[in-house]
Order: C-alpha cells, then structure tokens, then sequence
C-alpha cells in the first residue's frame, strides 16, 4: 500500500496530518511526530498563562478553512471571549489536538488507514526504485512514497562569547523554552534576560511570576521590545495597494525601504499599519532579492522591521511597563561581549557610543536571542544525516533549507525532489513569510492537494 509520513508533531505537522486526513490520498498516512502529546509543538505547550498569541484569535486556525472556529472553541470556555482578543497560546494548543482529533475520528469511521507514532525518524534515505526509507528511534523502519518534514527550528546554540564554565554552572539557559524544568538554588537575586524580541518578552514575564524578589535586566544591542498591538484592530493602511505595487517594482532593498518612509511621511500613518498591509507581498518581495541584497536587509534593516512586524498583545506590554516602574525590570542596550565564571554569572556588557564596558553580575541568564534556522548547527539527527546526505541543502544564509515555490525540498544539486516537501520556519531563507500560522495553514492544505492529485 502507498504511504505519505508527516514526520514532525508540532503544529506545522499536525496541520498537514490533519489535511491529509482531510483530503484523503490514496494509502496510509504516517504521523511521525516524536512527542507523548503531537500537536503543540514549542509554541503551543507553555503552560504559562502570560504566554499569549500574538494574533488575534479570529486570525489563528489549525486548517485553510478553519476561520472563526478558534474564537468559537474560546467561547466555550471563555463565553466572553471576541476575536480581536488575544489568548493563551496553550488554549490553542487545545484547538489543535481538538481538531486533528475530529479529524482521527471521522477518518476511522470511513477506515481510512493511518497511524500515529510518538518515535522520531533518525534517519532517512531514497530508496533506489522511488520513496524513502524512514528509520526510526525505536528500531522500526518505513517505507514512504512521499514525506513531509516539519521538525520546527533546531534547539537554540549557545552565544559563542559564552565561555564554557557559564554553560556548564546551571546559571545558564541556552533554551528559553525549557526554563519552566530549570532548577535553580537558592533563587536567583538577579536574572538577565539576552534579548528583547517576541520570546524575551515571555521569558521575562515568566522569571517575574517566579521569581518575584528578583531584580531582572532585559539587554539587546536596540534595548527596545516589540511595539505593541492596539487593543482592537487597526484600520488597513489606505494607499496600501499603490505601496505595494510599487514595492514590487522594486530590486533593491534600500529602493524599498525609501518608498516605504515616503508613504510614511506623505500619510502621517501608523508603521505598524503600513508593515501589516505589506503582508500579502512580503513573500514575493523577499523572492526578487538577491542573496546580496537579503544579506543587505539582515544587516541593516531587520532590527527595523522585526520589532514592527512581530508585534506583542497589549496585556503583555501593560505587565512590562507595570514591572518597569516598579522598578524591577530595567532594559538596557549593549553588546553581548562575554559571559564568565559561575555562581555569579559575570557578563561584559558593551553599550553603543564610546561608553566604556559594563561588568554585570547575574544569578541567572536566559539566552532568547532569536530562532537557530541553521541545520548545519542543529543537533536534531534527521536533519543532519539529510545534509550529509545532499538530500537537503541548507540556505545560503543559513536560513533553514533550500525548497521550490510549490514547497518541495531541493537536494544538495538544487535538484527538487518529487515527493520530499518541507512545511515550517526552516523554508524561511525561501519564503521569508511561513512561520506563523496564518501562513502554516495554507501550506499546509496545498501540500496536501498537492499529494492527493492522481499520479
Ligand atoms: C514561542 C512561539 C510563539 C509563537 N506564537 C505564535 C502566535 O501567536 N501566532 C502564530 O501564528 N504563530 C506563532 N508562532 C509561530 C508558529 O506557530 C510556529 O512557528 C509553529 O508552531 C511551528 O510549528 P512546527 O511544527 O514547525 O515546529 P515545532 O513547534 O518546533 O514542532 C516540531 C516538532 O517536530 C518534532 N521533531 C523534530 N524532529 C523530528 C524527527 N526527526 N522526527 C519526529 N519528530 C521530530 C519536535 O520534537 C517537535 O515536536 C510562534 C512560535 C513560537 C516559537
């Protein structure tokens, strides 16, 4: 019998499984999802209730067509609950397991085959006729027609000026993500959050829950955190359709960021806004830069763009700004020189200007500096046998893997494989845009279509 394996059991696999499922291709579907509970992956297993969605919840859905269900699921709950709010994100990673599971359900009446595995896949090579043979942790192996990898970012490296003593004292928290299991003794007086993104943001909230003696420092290189959603959305940017014409006209980055601070000075409107009507362009925009001109936006103008573009839920900026002016958190801008020594932790701290270095001491220090998309530093071991193997190639920037528009991985010749595709933020060096599920769930429906035409 054919058979399709979705190998990842976060949300970007649970998506594909549960369209899969759906759309029904011929032969079974494996879902090789490496976890006790698939379906939340990273994002969607905090159980930290500070942890919220950063969209909407009328914007957030597990499948293509799942619009409103998740505010409607909320409301069962949460009978007040409206679409402009923004919920936990643990409350969506219900709405998943809920809807892959009615998915289960309805696929077993019919009888249609699949199965749900917990192992990993470790290993996965072509087979010589066509398909791959999957290998898996617990010694099984699989024949499948077509795969689908979706193993989400590589767990965080450490900084290289982290010395090695620091990394081995248990001050210090490569993975901000697992800081719910740390255990530290006696409590920390003093804890540095690296970073002032999305992530820091939460981790920040979570060490002032736990911790509530402790002073913290929050540091980047900008020291400024996202800009905060409105309470209720915003009114769509109104020269939004002349911007992005133009825009797409454009070759170079700094001819699109011009264009960009003209419509801001001509209209007076909110950044925000104009970056959120850019939305439906940004992955054609990304497409037409050359890797020079990508690496010109990665220098110059991401720290611009991220801080806008990710924007955090007005509760968590209401709870930063409480904990500012009670004068336990302060946020700082700097340099990351070197972290040293233990038990105190000892950081050199750089601020901009001609200012000299700081010397800091912490108890403890949480590394949230932003995703690691690079697979050659991954430790996961699929993904680093797959490199080896020249069956992925990984992104000139470091940016995740090489994959075709239609999301099929291309292998070390830039050849695209027929039926190996990829869903999740490793395709970011591709698409720029495909890591939120707005995005996810689109892939995830046309990579399904995409198996289920006759062959
Ligand atoms: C903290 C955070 C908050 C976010 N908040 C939002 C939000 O509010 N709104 C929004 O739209 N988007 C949000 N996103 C983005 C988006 O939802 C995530 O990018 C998405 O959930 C990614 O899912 P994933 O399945 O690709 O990866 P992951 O969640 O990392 O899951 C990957 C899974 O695959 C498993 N795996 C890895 N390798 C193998 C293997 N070899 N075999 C089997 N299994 C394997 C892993 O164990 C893991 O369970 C957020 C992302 C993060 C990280």
């Amino acid at each position: 019998m054919r058979s399709i394996a979705v190998i990842g059991g976060g949300a970007a696999g649970a998506a594909v499984f549960g369209e899969l499922l759906r759309v029904r291709p011929e032969g079974r579907v494996h879902w090789i999802s490496g976890c006790e509970s698939p379906g939340r992956g990273v994002a969607y297993s905090t159980r930290d209730e500070s942890h919220l969605l950063n969209v909407r919840a009328s914007g957030m859905g597990v499948f293509a067509d799942d619009d409103g269900k998740f505010t409607d699921f909320a409301r069962e709950r949460f009978p007040e609950t409206q679409g402009s709010d923004f919920l936990s994100r643990y409350l969506f990673g219900d709405f998943i397991q809920a809807q892959v599971a009615d998915e289960i359900r309805s696929a077993r009446i019919s009888g249609y085959p699949f199965v749900v595995s917990s192992s990993s896949a470790v290993r996965m090579t072509a087979s010589p006729d066509s398909g791959y043979r999957v290998i898996l942790d617990d010694g099984s192996d699989l024949h499948a027609d077509a795969a689908i990898l979706a193993p989400g970012v590589p767990v965080p490296q450490p900084l290289a000026c982290v010395g090695e003593e620091s990394l081995n004292s248990g001050g210090y928290c490569v993975d901000p993500w697992r800081l719910a299991e740390w255990d530290i003794h006696p409590a920390p007086r003093r804890i540095m959050v690296l970073g002032t993104g999305l992530t820091a943001v939460d981790m920040l909230l979570s060490v002032a829950l736990r911790w509530p003696q402790a002073e913290i420092l929050a540091v980047s290189r900008h020291g400024r955190f996202p800009v905060t959603h409105p309470r209720l959305p915003a009114d769509p940017y109104p020269h939004r359709e002349q911007l992005n014409q133009a825009l797409l006209s454009c070759d170079r980055v700094a001819d699109m960021f011009r264009l960009f601070r003209h419509h801001l000075k001509e209209s007076g409107a909110d950044p925000a806004s104009v970056v959120e009507s850019m939305r439906p362009v940004n992955v054609p925009l990304w497409q037409k830069l050359s890797t020079r001109e990508r690496v010109r936006f990665l220098r110059h103008l991401r720290r611009l763009w991220d801080p806008v573009r990710h924007r955090m839920p007005p509760a968590s900026a209401w709870q930063l700004r409480e904990l500012e002016e009670q004068g336990r958190l302060k946020v700082m801008a700097a340099r990351i020189e070197r972290v040293q020594g233990k038990t105190p932790l000892l950081v050199t701290l750089r601020p901009p200007g001609n200012t000299g270095p700081a010397k800091i001491e912490a108890d403890l220090l949480v590394q949230a500096t932003g995703l690691n998309l690079s697979v050659a530093r991954s430790r996961n071991p699929l993904l680093l046998q797959l490199l080896e193997d020249g069956l992925i190639d990984a992104d000139p920037l470091g940016l995740g893997y090489r994959a075709t528009a239609d999301f099929r991985v291309l292998d070390r010749n830039g050849e695209a494989q027929d039926k190996l595709y990829a869903i999740g933020p490793l395709l970011v060096g591709n698409f720029w845009e495909c890591i939120a599920m707005p995005e996810l769930r689109v892939t995830a429906r046309q990579i399904a279509e995409a198996l289920a035409k006759p062959h």
